[in-house]
């Protein structure tokens, strides 16, 4: 009946609001999320981006060290390379060829002694000495690429055992002013530079610098692994880039020996390629701190703002039941649980103006129980009252549609709002219900009810008093006709439907 209506109609707000504030609590929470994954991507790529230039500027500064000294010692090797073919260098004194050819000559404490290879690999001039010791080279590697190969320009050599600790081999050809081979010029660069180098530097645990010959021949490695000097590395993808770019950076794949590294590397077309490499988990450390720190700080006050949302949807559900009940309570008859006067006064307020609006007509029946007084002069006011819930009873079977509305009006008065009924519709519902209230009652107490019943199209200059009067004058009428009837109003002044 009409109480289901209105109760869906005082719920909504409240349920639309509890969804309301899911919604917006799950859209703030998803919005703070994206914010804050973005800035914890955005300050990942810069820890990466700072690493990257950090890498970069450490591999720059070593391969300059590097270049630097190779350049220099070759500039002596050219020096020697170039006397060794003059005509007169054949003719001068041991000293004073000593003089000529390293006198220039760079030397440092990790510089070996430049030696001078004839065309047969036999050493014919050792700058730490005047009477060398004779020795063949012609084996070795360094020479023999200078004798079959005159373009080979600086060499540098496999990382080897020379003189008792580990070195490099720089050499040059000697080629005479007809193209011809002469000889070698050769001269190591000890380790020990290498160590002195890197010792310098500050190196996290995890970091790996690599120095590469340009086939991949891996010359020096920081953690120094004698396994690992001397292997050709050139294969590695890796490696491979770095050899062919000129400067780059790669991230590595973790592997069960190796940790994934950022790779950097520097080269200026150099004969060594200098490649640092740091570990992630090294690089993204704070990183890792900070985003776990502000992730569970996101997650906690995520699931507070959730728990919050729920708490509140909660409550403002049960609110609305409570509002529900409420409403219920402070529009139903107590007695009878029909509607009550309050709300009968409302219902006939906004139907009148419904059908005003849709030119439908409205119905109204004015119900009065007969000689109620005597019954409860007879029987009491308890089975009077009783007497009044079986009425309500008849009254709500017969009046089931959604839009109708039974009400207690007063006393022993009930009224019954039909929208859209016309006066012999309404007519014919009034007898139902007498006829109801007739057959309920029975012997041997007959209680019987009179009823008025009208129905009017609203129009624009009317309200509903005249309905209500015309329904009360109908009711009179039933009663001086000899009561236990229905009597259909006639009203000449406004418009009857019928
Ligand atoms: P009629 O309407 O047929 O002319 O006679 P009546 O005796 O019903 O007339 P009247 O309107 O004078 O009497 C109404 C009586 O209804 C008065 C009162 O005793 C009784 N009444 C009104 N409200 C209640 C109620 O809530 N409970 C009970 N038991 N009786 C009520
Ligand atoms: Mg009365
Ligand atoms: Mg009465």
């Amino acid at each position: 009946m009409g109480l289901g209506r209105r109760k869906d109609k005082a719920s909504r707000p409240w349920r639309l609001s509890a969804k309301l504030l899911i919604v917006s609590s799950v859209a703030t929470v998803i919005g703070f999320s994206t914010i804050c994954a973005s800035v914890m991507i955005d300050m990942r790529h810069g820890e990466g981006e700072l690493a990257r230039q950090t890498l970069e500027n450490l591999a720059s500064g070593i391969d300059a060290d590097i270049s630097r000294n190779v350049e220099l010692f070759d500039l002596s090797l050219r020096a020697v390379a170039s006397s060794m073919v003059m005509p007169e260098i054949d003719q001068v004194s041991k000293p004073i060829r000593q003089l000529i050819l390293f006198d220039h000559a760079a030397t440092a404490k990790h510089f070996g002694a430049i030696q001078v290879f004839d065309a047969d690999g036999k050493l014919t001039v050792d700058a730490s000495t005047l009477d060398p010791v004779p020795e063949n080279r012609s084996d070795e590697e360094f020479f023999q690429v200078h004798r079959d190969r005159p373009d080979a320009g600086l060499f540098i050599s496999r990382p080897m055992l020379h003189h008792g600790a580990y070195a490099i081999v720089l050499s040059r050809r000697i080629t005479d002013a007809d193209g011809r081979f002469r000889g070698v010029v050769a001269g190591s660069i000890r380790f020990s530079y290498f160590h002195d180098l890197i010792g310098r530097l500050n190196l996290g645990p995890g970091d790996i610098i690599t120095v590469f010959r340009r086939d991949g021949t891996v010359i020096m490695r920081t953690p120094f692994d004698l396994d690992m000097i001397g292997k050709n590395l050139g294969d590695l993808p890796g490696v491979k880039r770095a050899l062919s770019e000129p400067s780059g950076s790669y991230s590595g794949i973790a592997t069960a020996t190796h940790p994934s590294r950022l790779y950097v590397w520097r080269d200026g077309t150099r004969p060594l390629v200098v490649m640092v490499g740091k570990p992630w988990d090294d690089i993204l450390r704070l990183w890792r701190t900070e985003a776990t720190r502000i992730g569970a700080i996101m997650l906690a006050l995520i699931l507070f703002v959730l728990a919050v949302t729920l708490f509140l949807a909660r409550e403002i559900g049960r609110r609305a039941v409570a509002e529900d009940k409420l409403e219920e309570l402070a529009t139903t008859d107590a007695l009878t649980g029909l509607k009550n006067r309050r709300k009968f006064d409302t219902a006939i307020d906004a139907e009148w103006r419904r059908a005003a609006r849709h030119k439908t007509p409205l119905a109204l029946l004015m119900i009065d129980a007969d000689y109620f007084k005597a019954y409860n002069d007879t029987f009491g006011h308890q089975a009077g009252d009783e007497v009044l819930v079986g009425i309500a009873i008849c009254i709500s079977d017969a009046v089931r549609r959604a839009g109708d509305c039974a009400a207690r009006y007063g006393g022993e008065e009930f009224a019954v709002l039909l929208p859209g009924l016309s006066s012999l519709e309404a007519l014919s519902v009034a007898e139902t219900i007498r006829l109801k209230v007739q057959q309920w009652s029975g012997d041997p107490s007959i209680t019987t009810v009179s009823i008025g019943v009208a129905s009017l199209t609203p129009d624009t200059t009317t309200d509903w008093s005249g309905l209500v009067n015309a329904a009360d004058k109908a009711l009179y009428a039933a009663k001086a006709g000899g009561r236990n009837r229905s009597v259909m109003a006639s009203i000449p002044k406004l418009s009857l439907v019928a």
